[in-house]
């Protein structure tokens, strides 16, 4: 274990130079306290979970301190928003601290949020809310325990500072974890400024750094492309069959490593409802629940773009065509597991609409739904799920249909079902008034629910002794919690 002076930088991206980044000092918080850490981001970086708090630890992720081989620096992107493309982004809040590697010789990019204004601000105070710090925070790590691909976050660290939203609030940071923050946008920024070096430096930073095998390909830029059609595409299929709704997913929201990026007014699904916006800035649902599939490809489609001084148009074309079949097998494998099946047959694929379409006609709670239906063998599971639905003809039939498909699945045990069931299924997920009742309690000076619901996050497949209130169903005031892109 490694105390907090120990990490060892070696700041690669702040190495390509000013036309990459520049060098902007952190705005320090007025007294900054320790809202919340993750252990096991902290195990990323090899630091022992007791550093956590000491004063040291948020005076460093307050902005008070810095190592000194580390270089904080803003990055230059842009990317398209809403579908229109904005050549003016960047860090507007948000500092690459350095780049730090651990025993095991990965490299972790530490970048701190909040951490005032730099030259990417445009209007912007260069600050973030603690109640948008606490929710990138608890997303990070609850989807990372879900299994699916996210940056992490190491802490958040609150303040007495006053930030003007709406109303007044204080201030925050989260320091996050990737081995990445190049997004699509940085690809874009360097095709449409028509800076073809930098634009090959850039390139040829991410193959080497992050996918180094592609380098042994005949055309690695192509394969590179590949990759990340690949991983995005897994991607997507994860946040579908968990019921994620990022709700931004501009391009310089999409990591070039294929991890969920970049947190604002997510949410996770409560009842099932393909159509559902959680970003209430979204107001023609261009990113709602089931856009999300498309504008996957749509935004792959500007990177390819972004890629054309180095990949014919051609190639670019082809392999975008394997995003929409790689990500329906990997959203079918995924759904088939939380099914509870083991093999896959040709009508899979509508047994599952079906249900979809009728959990939508009655509002079933999403995670709830799978999860019971693999806590009791097929039969019992289904005539007792059997009262969340309205069109019970409808769901009758459906149950039919898919204990008729169980049995041809195979043989096993009721505890076989339930352990392989209840490995895919969560009992507890970041619904928004989890977060909410966290938030409230932390803006009165109160961190235990934010901790609390973090552990409880943690191990999102185990049912926990004594936390059956986190996996209810939102009460009334709950379910349609506005949240807008001001964080
Ligand atoms: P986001 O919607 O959070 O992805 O942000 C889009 C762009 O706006 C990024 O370039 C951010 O850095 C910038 N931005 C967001 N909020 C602020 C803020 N409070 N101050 C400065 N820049 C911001
Ligand atoms: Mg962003």
């Amino acid at each position: 274990m490694k105390a907090l002076d120990e990490l060892t930088f070696d700041n690669r991206f702040a190495r390509l130079g000013d036309a990459f980044s520049t060098h902007v000092l952190p705005e320090p918080l007025d007294e900054p306290r320790l809202v919340v850490a993750s252990d096991a981001a902290m195990a990323l970086l090899d630091l022992d979970p007791a550093v956590a708090e000491t004063p040291v630890f948020a005076e460093l992720f307050g902005g008070h301190k810095l190592w000194a081989e580390a270089e904080p620096r803003a990055m230059v992107y842009s990317g398209h928003q809403f579908g229109s493309y904005n050549p003016q982004l960047g860090d507007g809040r948000g500092l690459l601290l350095g780049e730090v590697y651990n025993r095991a010789g990965e490299h972790w990019d530490l970048h701190l949020k909040g951490a005032g204004q730099t030259p990417y601000s445009r209007m912007g105070d260069g600050r973030a809310v603690l109640r948008s710090s606490i929710r990138e925070f608890l997303a990070s790590e609850a989807l990372h325990a879900l299994n699916i691909p996210s940056s992490r976050a190491l802490c958040v660290i609150g303040s007495s500072t006053p930030v003007w939203r709406e109303k007044q609030e204080r201030g925050a940071m989260v320091l996050r974890l990737a081995r990445s923050h190049v997004r699509f946008g940085h690809f874009e920024y360097f095709y449409y400024t028509q800076k073809p070096e930098q634009q090959a430096a850039l390139a040829e930073h991410v193959l080497k750094l992050h996918f180094p095998e592609c380098r042994e390909q005949p055309e690695p830029y192509l394969a590179m492309f590949r990759e990340v059609v690949e991983r995005n595409a897994a991607l997507i299929a994860k946040w579908q069959a968990y019921g994620f709704c990022h709700g931004v997913m501009n391009t310089d929201n999409m990591s070039i490593l294929g991890i969920t990026f970049d947190f604002g007014p997510f949410a996770f699904l409560d009842d099932f409802d393909a159509h559902f916006v959680c970003n209430h800035s979204d107001h023609e649902g261009r990113y709602s629940f089931s856009n999300q599939v498309p504008i996957g490809q749509w935004n792959l489609s500007a990177l390819a773009q972004a890629l054309t001084p180095f990949i014919s148009v051609d190639a670019l074309k082809e392999t975008l065509g394997l995003y929409l079949p790689l990500y329906q097998a990997h959203y079918l494998d995924l759904m088939r597991r939380r099914l509870g099946l083991t093999s896959a047959e040709d009508d899979d694929q509508k047994l599952l609409e079906r249900l979809l379409q009728l959990m939508q006609n009655s509002g079933v709670d999403y995670t709830l739904f799978f999860r019971h239906l693999g806590d009791e063998p097929a039969a019992l599971a289904v005539a007792r799920l059997r009262d969340e639905f309205v069109d019970r003809n409808g769901f009758d039939a459906w149950a039919d249909a898919y204990k008729a498909r169980v049995a041809r699945d195979g043989e096993y045990s009721e505890e076989q079902r339930r352990a392989r069931m209840n490995a895919v299924n969560p009992l507890y997920i970041l619904r928004n008034y989890l977060a909410q009742n966290a938030i409230s309690a932390a803006e009165s000076g109160d961190y235990s629910e934010v901790r609390r619901l973090h552990e409880v996050l943690r191990k999102p497949f185990e049912e926990q002794a004594g936390m059956e209130q986190y996996a209810q169903r939102p009460p009334d005031w709950g379910k349609h919690l506005e949240i807008s892109c001001s964080s």
